[in-house]
């Protein structure tokens, strides 16, 4: 890749919404210092490949139910600990970024409870479209959509991968049970990344506040054993 296309590339990346590839020495990349530039650009363009794929998607009828745009994944393309959420909701269908509105700021709240940004993770939904009224993806969507993800995965290669509520669990995972079983002991996805279950942070804009207490508190211990399992310190 010759210059020029190293610039559109991190031009583009940039439209993506992919974080951490600044030269500023202070940028927080896996523990042990910077990755090599040319590991972060390889990503990079493996994102923008993979983002060109996508197109302006017509493969599933989301497209033609109302959604803006697609909805990619944002933050750092060498992230240890990635979070996979649902779908995009109305914020993040405007904005075309996962996680931007008050589930996603809660979200942003516990990844710095747990001492990170959201610019040290990689944030991605199961479907790229936002479903009409915000509606449960159907089984024919997240079998179009998913391997959209899993090529995301691949080129990330998180050490830890958070699944957000059950679509997600779902989609890494095949499980099916309550997130309350399944939580608290990691799985492994095909990948070899540990598999960190845990309740979709909306689960708490949808509680009272005895039940959102609670439900905060479990998804901070979550996160903080896929802290852990990354291998950062405390
Ligand atoms: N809920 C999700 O699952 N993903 C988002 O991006 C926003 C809300």
């Amino acid at each position: 890749m010759d210059r020029d296309q190293l610039v559109e590339h991190l031009r583009f990346a940039q439209e993506l919404g992919v974080t951490g590839v600044s030269r500023d020495p202070a940028w927080r990349g896996r523990e042990g210092g910077q990755p090599p530039p040319a590991t972060i650009a390889t990503a990079v363009q493996a994102l923008v490949a993979v983002r060109n794929d996508i197109g302006d998607c017509t493969r599933c009828k989301l497209h033609g139910l109302g959604r803006k745009q697609i909805v990619f994944g944002v933050g750092n393309p060498d992230a240890d600990l990635m979070f996979v959420g649902e779908a995009p909701g109305a914020d993040e269908d405007i904005q075309g970024i996962p996680f931007v509105g008050r589930a996603g700021q809660l979200l942003t709240k516990i990844i710095e409870a747990i001492g990170l940004t959201r610019d040290d993770v990689y944030i991605a939904n199961v479907i790229k479209c936002r479903p009409p009224q915000n509606r449960n993806p159907e089984p024919d969507e997240v079998e179009t959509c998913q391997p959209f993800l899993f090529r995301q995965i691949d080129i990330i290669k998180p050490k830890v991968i958070v699944a957000l509520g059950a679509t997600a669990v779902r989609a890494l995972t095949g499980a099916s049970a309550p997130i309350v079983q399944l939580r608290g002991r990691p799985l492994t996805h095909a990948s070899g990344a540990h598999i960190v279950v845990t309740y979709h942070p909306s689960a708490i804009l949808r509680a009272d506040q005895a039940g959102a207490l609670q439900l905060r508190r479990a998804l901070v211990q979550d996160l903080r054993l896929a802290r852990k399992l990354t291998g950062l310190n405390e």
